[in-house]
C-alpha cells in the first residue's frame, strides 16, 4: 500500500474481559499531533502507565514547571475527548473512575449512549454526577455531545472528525465510529453481533459506506471485535463475533467492492482485532487460538493485528 502514516494509535486497553486493567480503549491522533481522542474508555490510567513504561509517549514531555506526574499530565492535557461506543462497563470504567482527577473533556456518543451515562452512571447513586446534565449537582467535568448517526462532526481541540453508525449488540445499541484526519479514515467498531443473528443490516450499512473509501485507498484500518474463538454456538454469542463470523462480515464488505483490478479487494487492509475475552481454562490459549483461526480463514489477504496494551503503532 502507498503509505505515509496518517494516524498514531496508543493501545490503553485491548481485551474484552478477565483483565480489569486491560479493557477496550485506544488513543488516536494524527501522526504529527499529541492531541488524542480515546475510542472507548474501558481502561485509561493503567494503559497510560504501561505505555509510559514501554516508551510509547516519548513524544510527550511533562514540563518541569508542572507539578503533575507524567501519567497525570497525559490524562489531563493530551486526552481531549472520549468517544464511547456503548455504556457496558468494560467500555466506560476508565472514564468513570478517573473523572475526579481528569480534566474537562467532551464525551461523544449516540443519544442512547449519552442518555444511559446520564441516567445510570453519573447520577450520584453509582458515581457522582461529573457531567453537565442529569440528577443532582452537576460537577461538569464532562460535557455530553450527542452524535446524530451518519453525520460528520469536528472533534474539538483535535484535527479529527467523527461519524457514528449504529450497531446492534445483542439487541442493545452500540456504535461504529468513522474517524477522519486529512482525507484518510479509521473505522472502529464497538461490540457487535453479526447482522444475520442480530437480524439487522447495521454492519451492512457501515460496509456500504466504507466500500468506496477502500476502493480509493482512503481507509487505513478497521478495528473490529472477536470476543470468542470458534466454535461457539450462535445462542452463546451475546452480541459478539467469532473469527468465522468476523471473516464472514469482512467478506460482505469485500463483495461490495468492484473487482476490476484485483481479485482480492481487501488485500493489504489492516484489521485490528479487539475485545478478545480470556478464559480461566488453563488449557485454552485464547489469543493464539484466535490468531490461528483467523490466519486459517484469511483468504482475503487482510493483515490481522492483535494489539497489546501499551504499544503504539502507525496507520
Ligand atoms: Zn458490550
Ligand atoms: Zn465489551
Amino acid at each position: 500500500m502507498n503509505k505515509t502514516p496518517v494516524f498514531k494509535v496508543v493501545v490503553l486497553g485491548a481485551r474484552g474481559g478477565l483483565h480489569e486493567d486491560n479493557l477496550s480503549a485506544y488513543l488516536v491522533a494524527p501522526v504529527e499531533s499529541t492531541s488524542y481522542i480515546s475510542l472507548d474508555a474501558g481502561t485509561i490510567l493503567a494503559g497510560i502507565r504501561k505505555c509510559l513504561e514501554k516508551g510509547g509517549f516519548d513524544d510527550i514531555k511533562t514540563p518541569e514547571s508542572s507539578n503533575l506526574t507524567p501519567d497525570g499530565w497525559i490524562l489531563q492535557k493530551h486526552v481531549k475527548a472520549h468517544l464511547i461506543s456503548h455504556t457496558h462497563l468494560d467500555h466506560v470504567a476508565g472514564l468513570v473512575l478517573n473523572a475526579p482527577d481528569g480534566s474537562k473533556k467532551n464525551i461523544l456518543g449516540i443519544k442512547q449512549t449519552i442518555d444511559h451515562l446520564r441516567d445510570h452512571l453519573f447520577n450520584w447513586k453509582v458515581w457522582p454526577n461529573f457531567s453537565n446534565e442529569g440528577d443532582g449537582f452537576q460537577l461538569k467535568k464532562y460535557r455530553y455531545i450527542r452524535l446524530k448517526p451518519e453525520q460528520e462532526y469536528k472533534i474539538n481541540q483535535t484535527a479529527m472528525t467523527v461519524k457514528a453508525f449504529k450497531l446492534s449488540h445483542c439487541g442493545y445499541p452500540s456504535t461504529a465510529f468513522w474517524v477522519g484526519a486529512e482525507d484518510q479514515y479509521l473505522l472502529y467498531f464497538g461490540d457487535t453481533g453479526p447482522d444475520a443473528l442480530e437480524k439487522t443490516n447495521s454492519i451492512g450499512k457501515v460496509w456500504d459506506y466504507s466500500a468506496p473509501f477502500i476502493q480509493n485507498k482512503r481507509l487505513r484500518a478497521i478495528f473490529i471485535e472477536v470476543s470468542f474463538p470458534d466454535p461457539r454456538a450462535d445462542d452463546q454469542l451475546f452480541g459478539h463475533l467469532t473469527p468465522s463470523w468476523m471473516v464472514h462480515e469482512l467478506k460482505r464488505l469485500s463483495s461490495r467492492i468492484s473487482t476490476q483490478n484485483t481479485k482480492k479487494p481487501l488485500e493489504g487492509i489492516t484489521v485490528i482485532v479487539t475485545h478478545i475475552k480470556s478464559t480461566f481454562d488453563k488449557n485454552i490459549k485464547v489469543i493464539q487460538t484466535i490468531k490461528e483461526q483467523l490466519d486459517e480463514l484469511n483468504d482475503l489477504g487482510v493483515k490481522f493485528i492483535i494489539p497489546e496494551q501499551g504499544e503504539r503503532f502507525y496507520l
